[in-house]
């Protein structure tokens, strides 16, 4: 039985006094959650801050980014010991966000996922295809690139500390959901293909499904068999809303 997990990633958003008053409503609103895995991605600058203010409550703190690189002479990076350092038990990398908009390729990803193992975080490794991707039926060739970049990199073992999250690249930030089923079928989809190399680390995965996810329709995309909960932008920005999602995560 694979746990859930609602991570939220916050992006580019926030200041220090709303960042405050969104934590105050997260740990308040999540100490009755217990059956479900809850995790904050804020910004470099506030992670600090936000573990903080975690303090003993059960919701884990995440990183939206790092550097492949050892610490050195990289002006304007963040290493993974770093981010350990700071709290972090989560960081993303390969976020469509990222690939897209900073050319971050197949394998800087991997080098990224190798290097928050080796600070001893678990990587939320995204994948996803563009909608012309999924227009021309090219969405598991796309998905299998990037997961295979890690599997060779990385090893199949090292997904016993991972987590995959799905997010259709059309779906991010659009308003609009892959269905359920479209969810399950590429979820599915990794997970047999993780399982042809190790059924044992295939099952015990955690899958998420990113992509406009919102209280209103996280319930049934939550119910199909293999996505394990979501990764959420913008609904991870509004407490209530996002509590409502880590709660549709635990039923
Ligand atoms: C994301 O950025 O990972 C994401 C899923 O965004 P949104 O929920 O806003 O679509």
């Amino acid at each position: 039985m694979r746990r859930p997990l609602v991570a939220g990633n916050w992006k580019m958003n926030g200041l220090r006094a709303s960042i405050n008053a969104l934590m105050d409503g997260v740990i308040t609103g999540s100490s009755g959650l217990g059956s479900t895995d809850i995790a904050v991605c804020p910004p470099f600058v506030y992670l600090a801050q936000v573990h903080s203010q975690l303090a003993t409550s059960q919701v884990a703190l995440g990183a939206q980014n790092v550097s492949h690189e050892s610490p050195g002479a990289f002006t304007g990076e963040i290493s993974a010991d770093m981010l350990k350092d700071q709290g972090c038990a989560y960081v993303v990398v390969g976020h469509s966000e990222r690939r897209s908009l900073y050319g971050e390729s197949d394998d800087l990803v991997a080098r990224k996922y190798a290097v928050v193992q080796k600070a001893g975080m678990i990587p939320i490794l995204c994948v996803g295809e563009l909608l012309e991707e999924r227009e021309s039926n090219q969405t598991e060739a796309v998905v299998a690139r990037q997961l295979d970049a890690v599997v060779n990199m990385c090893g199949i073992a090292s997904f016993a500390h991972a987590v995959i999250a799905y997010e259709p690249v059309w779906a991010i930030g659009t308003g609009r959901t892959a269905t359920p089923q479209q969810a399950q079928d590429v979820h599915a989809f990794i997970r047999t293909r993780l399982r042809d190399l190790d059924a044992k680390i295939a099952d015990g995965v955690r899958i998420l499904y990113g992509g406009s996810v919102k209280a209103s329709n996280a319930a049934e995309i939550f119910a199909k068999p293999d996505v394990d909960g979501g990764l959420i932008g913008g609904a991870s920005l509004k407490a209530e809303e996002f509590l409502a999602i880590c709660k549709a995560a635990a039923a």
